[in-house]
């Protein structure tokens, strides 16, 4: 039996991003982040149609969050929901597809008892946000957290007392000292307009798990500066000096690169 709430991250990188979340037996997505083709695919692994999604909600302008998003509205005749910047780096839409939001926005779904809250973070791309997605007949809720740059006290206000979510480890902080990238992009990575770190991330998922939140699945991890198993070990390895032991206080996944993983069910 399927949760009141499902998320699954069809894949998470640098190369693509787009998460699937139910409510309720209805479907979102949040990015669509490769090509329409690879999307559907990915769905269609998870085991959901392409034209089943009702609507596909953008955190920001980067083409690892959108490079798909043309196509698939136009094949599929989704809606498609982001702050006025991002909509605009997508070029026209159909008439009555594009829905602008705000920064700090409610989209209330009352015939399938969803809502979808908005959040904006410091990321390097205009009108970013992140995005909580509730159930408003059981109360309980989601947040997709990625490419967020710094955590702000707004944004521990923001995703306090959710359920679970996919939350960015973007780097290891060694790894990104010592490997590929130069001088001005380590720089921008690290920045508030940048990515958080695995350290930054264990820090995020102490707070949440103080108010209560207890599936927790790592996403944006870069494939140059981090590994899964890099960012799940140092999550787990600060959550344990602090108390908080894996599979007994908390249950926590990596998404991947190149496919959907088992998510979470809430
Ligand atoms: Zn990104
Ligand atoms: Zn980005």
């Amino acid at each position: 039996m399927k949760g009141d709430i499902v998320l699954i991250p069809l894949y998470s990188s640098s190369e693509g991003n787009s998460t699937l979340v139910q409510v309720n037996g209805h479907s979102i997505l949040i990015d669509l982040g490769k090509n329409c083709k690879q999307c559907t695919i990915a769905l269609q692994k998870a085991g959901v149609y392409a034209d089943d999604i009702e609507a596909v909600f953008l955190t920001h302008h980067h083409s690892d969050h959108i490079s798909g998003v043309n196509v698939f509205m136009r094949k599929h005749s989704t809606p498609v929901y982001g702050t006025k910047p991002t909509l605009a780096k997508i070029g026209e839409a159909p008439a009555g597809l594009f829905h602008p939001i705000t920064e700090k926005s409610v989209t209330d779904f009352p015939e399938f008892g969803m809502k979808v809250i908005s959040y904006p973070t410091y990321h390097d791309a205009a009108g970013s946000v992140v995005y909580r997605i509730e159930n408003t007949v059981t109360g309980k809720s989601v947040c997709v957290m990625t490419d967020i740059g710094v955590v702000t006290k707004g944004l521990l206000d923001f995703c306090n007392g959710c359920d679970g979510g996919l939350f960015e480890s973007n780097y290891d902080e060694y790894m990104l000292d010592n490997g590929p990238y130069d001088y001005m992009l380590k720089k921008r990575i690290k920045g508030e307009g940048g990515h958080i770190s695995n350290v930054e991330c264990g820090k995020l998922i102490e707070f949440l798990l103080a108010g209560g939140t207890s599936k927790f699945i790592l996403g944006h991890i870069s494939p140059h500066n981090n590994t899964p198993d890099i960012a799940r070990n140092t999550v787990v390895t600060h959550l344990k000096s602090k108390g908080y032991l894996d599979g007994t206080d908390y249950e926590i996944q990596t998404a991947s690169r190149f496919e959907p993983v088992k998510g979470i069910e809430i």
